[in-house]
């Protein structure tokens, strides 16, 4: 695919006004806030680790009852005898050749099975539910298949009897909900802890195990056609007709994503429509690539701007240094002089020094507080190196600040960047 961007080569200017920058360090800040937002999460799971009830609703097949932990009375799951035989069929039925989270789905919904919040099912909170380790009746390769998830275990092994379900607190699902979509619950558990619940788990592990392998499979397999959204939506705009493109999936049984413009629509004939199909794939990779070295280039600049700053603040600090220095001087003189004249004069000479003096301290504060702050470094970094691990929420919020739009041709992505150049 030819590719072609508007800000061909992107040299930036040395001195940009800043609003981009600072639009970008916003995100970046965002981010930094979360973290310490998580790790505040993560000391609450931590106290956790004792099997006390965290709070929210059970999941379906469970009510909520009571028990003691260390003798201290708390909540729990109890099984709800209709709702958890119902889960203990899915998980036999979604082993069944050819079933899938949507042929539950219509089974379950044809059958007039409501959800927990007496709602009908969908795919989504179905493949949630299965995922949920409080089914289990957790043994030493739930422990396995858990930690090799990521998940941080609060009880040794040795305790994993085949009877106990788990509780699974994730933080990154719960505490932060914007920051990862819910596909990703139970799927990375990267920052989660896992416990052994009070209570007894409904299925057996190697049921519950059989059914996260598909889930996995299903899920790599998703991916490799991308999410259902993209990252650039929103962004896209027709070259020839400048609708917004949308983001359209390609027929079952086919991985990708065509793109289709406002213009093109069925019933709107404005725009002729592209002569080559392009697919989002293409266009995200595109994007990707160019935005990677807008990005890089603006760290670039970023640094050769707080170098310079540095110099100049350097700089700075020695005149104020030798203007303090000239007024003790003046003032050391003033001492010993008698003609009221030449009094007059030096008085009107300091009075001036410590003007100057005033405004290189003033130039110094501004110094001192203008520019994102050089901890934002890492995060420059960190969306550099681990791009590709960022959800499309993340990628969509850096995107935002660097582009202003992704024009789409017939053969071409043209992408403008929210940059200030040369001004
Ligand atoms: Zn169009």
């Amino acid at each position: 695919m030819h590719f072609q961007s508007v800000t061909e080569g992107i040299t930036l200017d040395d001195s940009p006004t800043g609003t981009v920058m600072a639009q970008i360090m916003m995100v970046f800040a965002q981010f930094e806030r979360e973290t310490i937002q998580r790790r505040v999460t993560d000391n609450y799971f931590a106290r956790a680790k004792t099997g006390m009830y965290l709070g929210g609703r059970p999941p379906f097949g469970f009510d909520k009852g009571e028990t003691f932990v260390d003798g201290r009375r708390t909540a729990c799951y109890v099984p709800n005898p209709q709702q958890a035989a119902l889960m203990a069929e899915l998980y036999e039925r979604y082993l069944l050749d050819g079933a899938t989270l949507g042929s539950l789905v219509r089974w379950l919904n044809a059958n007039e099975y409501r959800t927990a919040r007496g709602g009908s099912w969908s795919t989504l909170p179905l493949g949630r539910l299965l995922r949920n380790p409080a089914f289990v009746q957790a043994d030493a390769a739930v422990y396995q298949y858990l930690q090799s998830k990521g998940a941080t275990m609060n009880d040794p092994v040795e305790a994993y009897s085949q009877q106990r379900g788990c509780y699974c607190y994730a933080p990154l699902g719960s505490a932060l909900p914007e920051k990862r979509p819910t596909t990703r619950k139970f799927t990375d558990l990267s920052g989660s802890f896992v416990t052994l619940a009070p209570h007894a788990g409904i299925v057996d592990a190697a049921l519950w195990l059989a059914v996260q392998h598909k889930l996995d499979q299903n899920r790599a397999l998703k991916r490799s056609g991308s999410g259902s959204h993209s990252w650039l939506s929103g962004l896209m705009k027709c070259q020839k007709c400048g609708y917004a493109i949308s983001v359209v999936r390609k027929p079952s049984g086919m991985h990708g994503h065509y793109i289709n413009c406002g213009g093109h629509k069925r019933g709107n004939s404005i725009c002729p429509g592209r002569s080559r199909v392009l697919t989002l794939e293409e266009i995200e990779s595109a994007a990707e690539a160019q935005l990677l070295i807008f990005l890089k280039s603006y760290r670039a600049v970023e640094i050769r701007i707080r170098q310079r700053r540095n110099v100049r603040a350097n700089q700075l600090e020695a005149s104020i240094a030798r203007q303090e220095n000239e007024i003790q001087q003046l003032t050391q003189n003033l001492a010993h002089i008698r003609e009221v004249d030449v009094i007059h004069i030096i008085s009107a000479q300091i009075q001036a020094a410590h003007d100057r003096l005033a405004m290189l301290k003033a130039q110094r504060d501004a110094l001192l507080y203008e520019g994102p702050s050089a901890d934002l470094e890492p995060y420059f970094e960190a969306v550099l190196e681990e791009w590709q691990d960022y959800t499309i929420a993340e990628k969509k919020k850096i995107a935002k600040a660097a582009i202003e739009r992704v024009l789409v041709d017939d053969n071409a992505i043209h992408i403008i960047f929210r940059a200030d150049y040369g001004s």
